[in-house]
């Protein structure tokens, strides 16, 4: 079976953009590939979070993913600080990747401009450490959302450069969704995509209760257009429509998109039956996830298991890597 690893980080709740980027296609991925999927936790730490909630963060969203429909069962699920072999094979991978091209990251830029007061190391080392945690499984397939597309060509320049040098030991990974294009699920003003840490009220949770979904649903930015019939739509409606098309029905969605093609639309009732789908959809996930953070044991087993065959595979890896580099004296 060939080999999935992805990653999510302990940075806050988890939302649509991180369901349908990257969690529908685990749930899709753990029937037919050997899975790896863990919460990256050092990748959090470039932000500075309270050591207090560090585990509080990390344990939410194990449980929202098996909330989702992942199966502990059939997946390995890790926490990738309890990997040490990442760590060491990032400090090898470190000695192959360029200064300038970390520097020319567009997330890497982004940080510069958001958070000149801390642009650290590991900020600039991100794009290194993230295709170890995917090359250390020898992954061929990583299910992400379309902003992590750029990361997954470095794993790929990465993973030659080390084959060039020191031998064969890398496949390259490709980036991975079912229905081929990347997924990038938009803020509910428009502005930028939906994230943990940004902009609570444009972005849709998992945790999020019925009311809640409702208030940000119905505060979601919509442009009229021009009024007249078969005018473009504008993005604002479209990714209104978009939403629909991921918990609606497709009468639904066809009864909308044919309401804007005549100008009939009525932007309230729209927005009522997406808040009412979007309730219907993350309802029995909250719940559930609600649930399975009651139980730490459980969660602390889950890890465990996932962390011993993870750890197992990652091991023989470095054990390859440090023998082609020459580390290799007894
Ligand atoms: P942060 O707000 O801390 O940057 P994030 O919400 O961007 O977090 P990550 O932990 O960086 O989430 O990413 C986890 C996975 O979710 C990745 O595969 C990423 O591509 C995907 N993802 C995140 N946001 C979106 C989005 N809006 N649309 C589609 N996929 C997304």
């Amino acid at each position: 079976k060939e080999i999935v690893v992805s990653g999510i980080r302990p940075t806050g709740y988890l939302h649509l953009g991180n369901y349908f980027g990257a969690i529908r296609n685990y749930i899709r991925m753990q029937e037919e590939f050997n899975c790896y999927f863990f919460v990256a936790d050092w990748h959090s730490l470039t932000t500075h979070p309270d050591p207090k909630d560090l585990p509080g963060n990390v344990m939410r969203v194990l449980a929202e993913n098996i909330a989702s429909g992942l199966d502990p069962e059939k997946v390995s699920l890790y926490v990738q600080s309890d990997i040490p072999e990442i760590a060491e094979l990032y400090l090898l991978m470190n000695t192959l990747a360029y200064i300038g091209e970390l520097e020319k990251v567009p997330t890497f830029k982004d940080k510069v401009r958001t958070q000149p007061q801390n642009v650290n190391a590991g900020l600039l080392t991100y794009p290194v450490l993230m295709s170890v945690d995917i090359l250390i499984q020898r992954a061929v397939k990583v299910p992400v959302g379309k902003d992590q597309g750029q990361h997954l060509e470095m794993a790929r320049d990465f993973a030659q450069r080390f084959n060039k040098r020191y031998g064969n030991l890398f496949p390259e990974p490709e980036a991975f969704n079912y229905g081929d294009n990347l997924i990038r699920i938009p803020s509910l003003t428009g502005e930028g995509k939906m994230s943990k840490s940004e902009n609570e009220m444009a972005t849709l949770y998992l945790a999020d209760e019925d009311d809640q979904i409702l208030k940000k649903v119905k505060k979601a930015k919509t442009d009229s257009g021009t009024g007249e019939p078969g005018a473009p739509m504008p993005e604002s409606v479209s990714n209104l429509i978009d939403l629909m098309k991921l918990v609606s029905t497709e009468d639904v969605v066809k009864f909308y998109q044919e309401a804007w093609n005549n100008q009939t639309i009525r932007f309230g009732d729209m927005k009522n039956q997406l808040g009412e789908d979007m309730v219907k959809f993350i309802a029995p996930i909250r719940e559930k996830a609600k649930d399975l953070q009651q139980n730490t044991d459980y969660l602390r087993k889950v890890i465990k298991a996932g962390a011993e065959k993870a750890r197992a595979n990652a091991a023989q890896t470095l054990q390859e890597a440090r023998k082609l580099i020459g580390i290799n004296y007894y």
